[in-house]
């Protein structure tokens, strides 16, 4: 049996797309190979998440990661050349152990992330295999591609405008390959830019590549983003294209009271208001439709709304199996969102795949909004067989390289099936 010898660990302190320091590791295998990989950073961040280490003090806004780099050339670097590794969940757990915290948070998350990302494609270089195909050999999965959820109106956390809703996204259902979605998205996202010139609104971007105009009612972009769907020649919905909103409502919930557009909302009321949205507007998908404390609120809205689109937790599961088996028990939403810095490494995100494919739960392989050239997620997707990504908007390089990828992908592999699968999506 193969056994990976680490013999180089070799780490910086890079920018990512937002300006603001990621952790760049390249591990060096014993037979010359080196794997590379950077950690993605989220600004609108889940209680739960596993824990970045930022230096503090003036530096970058204190957003430094200049401890984080010195854990991987030290501590990590020593560990990892120190034996052989037969298998990922190995290095792993010795990361796990060598960290000592729950939340990763004496290493660091943004550290641990990026060595385990490097440490699964330094097993796939080894096994001859393109990531994908290794993640799927791994999960015991069939490879799959995606439909892309397109980030095309940025708001909350990702952008400067009123608008408290984070994510309008396109997701072309109906396109019959992922080629032809990634047209249809960025035809779309074209169309997008010439509707808000038309009505005099900027289109400058958010954080994702979206646009970020200055409204506020989210019923104002949903019936931009129809019109720019028609204007592009495509029809609004599954059979098309549609909609899938991340309104990430931690960032507009307190005390019991959710704020949209200067309106008070209770719970219940905020479910009533997201029945109206699903009634009028073609969406799809509802993430993080309510905040991650609202316990009681989430499964009174995946009985309301759950049978009518995917209900997806982010911020409330955070990539966690223990939180998503609970969310099976519970009901408290169909679908979880996979960010593996969330969870800190690459094995327990494969946990949290496998936990919500036992439990009938959906999945949809996330981006950050801090993020870089790296193009781990879409490799992760295809082998996952999970059938749906967000990387943001068809712009910006570090969004479109996950979908070039994908892209790359397809023309290496033209007989991997496209679109969601054990989902209600695929049969609505
Ligand atoms: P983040 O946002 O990467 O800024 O946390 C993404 C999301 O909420 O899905
Ligand atoms: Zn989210």
């Amino acid at each position: 049996m193969y056994e990976l010898q680490i013999t180089g660990v070799r780490a910086l302190q890079i920018l990512d797309s937002r300006g603001y320091p990621t952790v760049k590791v390249w591990l060096t295998a014993a037979e010359g190979t080196v794997s590379v990989a950077s950690a993605p950073s989220g600004a609108s961040t889940g209680a739960h998440e596993a824990v970045e280490l930022r230096d503090g003090g003036q530096e970058y806004s204190g957003r430094g990661v200049q401890k984080a780099v010195t854990n991987v050339r030290g501590e990590i670097s020593e560990l990892l050349t120190s034996r052989s590794w037969k298998t990922l969940a190995d290095v792993d757990q010795a990361l796990l152990r060598l960290d000592g915290t729950p939340g990763k948070s004496r290493l660091g998350a943004n550290a641990i992330v990026a060595v385990s990302m490097a440490a699964t494609r330094a097993f796939a270089t080894a096994a001859g295999l393109p990531l994908h195909v290794w993640v799927a050999q791994t999960l015991g999965r069939a490879g799959r591609l995606p439909i892309p959820h397109f980030n095309v109106l940025n708001g909350g956390q990702h952008a400067a405008n009123p608008l408290e809703f984070q994510e309008f996204m396109i997701a072309p259902a109906g396109a019959p390959s992922f080629t032809d979605g990634l047209r249809w998205g960025s035809d779309v996202y074209h169309a997008l830019s010439r509707r808000l010139r038309q009505q005099g609104l900027a289109t400058g971007l958010g954080d994702e590549g979206g646009y970020a105009p200055a409204i506020a009612r989210p019923e104002e972009a949903l019936d931009l983003i129809v019109a720019a769907i028609e204007d592009a020649g495509y029809t609004p919905g599954r059979h098309g294209v549609a909609i899938a909103l991340d309104p990430a409502a931690n960032s507009f919930y307190a005390d019991g009271t959710y704020t949209v557009a200067g309106k008070a909302h209770t719970p219940e009321q905020m479910i009533s208001y997201y029945e109206k949205l699903i009634t009028d507007y073609p969406i799809w998908s509802l993430e993080d439709p309510l905040a991650e404390e609202d316990t009681g609120g989430w499964p009174a809205l995946t009985a309301a709304l759950g049978n009518r689109v995917q209900i997806v937790g982010d911020d409330l599961y955070v990539t966690s199996a223990d939180r998503v088996r609970d969310g099976i028990r519970d009901r408290s939403a169909t679908a979880v969102l996979i960010k593996p810095n969330q969870a800190g490494t690459v094995s327990e995100t494969f946990d949290t795949l496998t936990a919500a494919s036992e439990g009938g739960f959906g999945a949809m392989v996330s981006h950050r909004s801090g993020e870089t050239d790296d193009t781990f997620v879409a490799d992760l997707v295809v082998g996952s067989g999970c059938g749906q990504l967000k990387s943001g908007a068809p712009a910006r390089g570090e969004r479109v390289a996950k979908y070039n990828r994908l892209l790359e992908i397809t023309d290496e592999d033209p007989l991997l099936p496209y679109g969601p699968t054990g989902t209600h999506l695929n049969d609505q």
